[in-house]
């Protein structure tokens, strides 16, 4: 299965992501996203975030 993964080097914390699917992804401490729960939304909900994402930091890893 597929599970969406955060770069932190990419990540210009936006927060855009924790928005649009706010029950997989989260910002951290330092102000970066991280996946809180892989299939905490649908998956067309978090490939919005992922298109969404301005700094194309998530994609899905298998
Ligand atoms: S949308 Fe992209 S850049 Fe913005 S917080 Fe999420 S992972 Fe980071």
């Amino acid at each position: 299965m597929a599970v969406p993964v955060v770069d932190p080097d990419l990540c210009t914390g936006c927060e855009l992501c924790t928005q649009t699917a706010e029950n997989t992804f989260a910002m951290n401490d330092d102000g970066i996203a991280e996946v809180i729960n892989p299939t905490g939304d649908d998956e067309a909900t978090i490939q919005e975030a992922i298109d969404q994402c301005p700094a194309e930091a998530i994609s899905w890893q298998e």
